[in-house]
């Protein structure tokens, strides 16, 4: 039975140099609804959070952190702690290899050298043993194909799926489309609903994949 659940939301940070990073649009709102919403049913709730304007919900210890490295430095901690976790935030997949001095205007090189920031949802389901791991999958190509793949692969217990469409960002708005898939191959397809309303979705599936 879940007694005690982690979430993560909003963006990541990664820094470029001193006073410039990169990040994304990500507002928080769904993992902070997520957050609320567990518990309001009287979970044990921990929240870390990326840099967003919202107030950590009343009753939630919220960890705030500012890059990936960061944000998997505490979920790792974190987890061993909790019966699930559920990655709202959007963690940037990137980070720059140096973030030294501030880069001049007239600089020579305006490359700025990427490497990989670790997959903190694939780590998580990889190590999880009998918890529960929920993550969310932002596609703009097949939406079904490539939840499905990311839940086989990173063994989740549930993907939430959102479509990235030119005309509709996810990110900041109250009411959202998504298409839920749980370990069984079961298929959930909500339409327009606020993300506090899909929260609820997701914490009765939650809840039953962990009976
Ligand atoms: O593979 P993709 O990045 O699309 O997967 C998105 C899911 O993975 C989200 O739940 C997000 O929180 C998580 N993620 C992560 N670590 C990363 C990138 C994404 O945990 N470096």
């Amino acid at each position: 039975m879940i007694k005690s659940v982690l979430v993560t939301a909003g963006p990541t940070r990664e820094r470029i140099d001193p006073v410039r990073f990169i990040s994304n649009y990500s507002t928080g709102t769904f993992g902070y609804a997520i957050a609320s919403e567990a518990r309001r049913r009287g979970y044990s709730v921990v929240l870390i959070s990326g840099p967003v304007q919202l107030r950590g919900p009343r009753g939630v210890r919220t960890i705030r952190v500012e890059s990936a490295l960061e944000m998997a430095r505490a979920v790792k901690k974190e987890f061993k702690k909790s019966d699930c976790l559920i990655m709202a935030a959007a963690v940037s997949d990137w980070r720059a290899r140096e973030a030294g001095s501030k880069i001049k205007r007239c600089s020579a090189n305006r490359c700025i050298e990427l490497i990989e920031n670790p997959d903190i949802l694939n780590s998580a389901g990889r190590s999880k043993g009998r918890r529960i791991v929920a993550g969310f999958a932002l596609e703009t190509g097949d939406l079904e194909k490539n939840a499905l793949k990311k839940l086989k692969e990173k063994r989740l217990d549930l993907v939430i799926a959102n479509r990235l469409s030119k005309k509709k960002t996810v990110f900041g708005n109250a009411r959202t489309d998504v298409t839920i898939f749980d370990r069984y191959g079961n298929k959930t397809v909500v339409r327009n609903m606020p993300k506090s309303g899909i929260a609820k979705i997701i914490l009765d599936k939650v809840s039953e994949l962990g009976i």
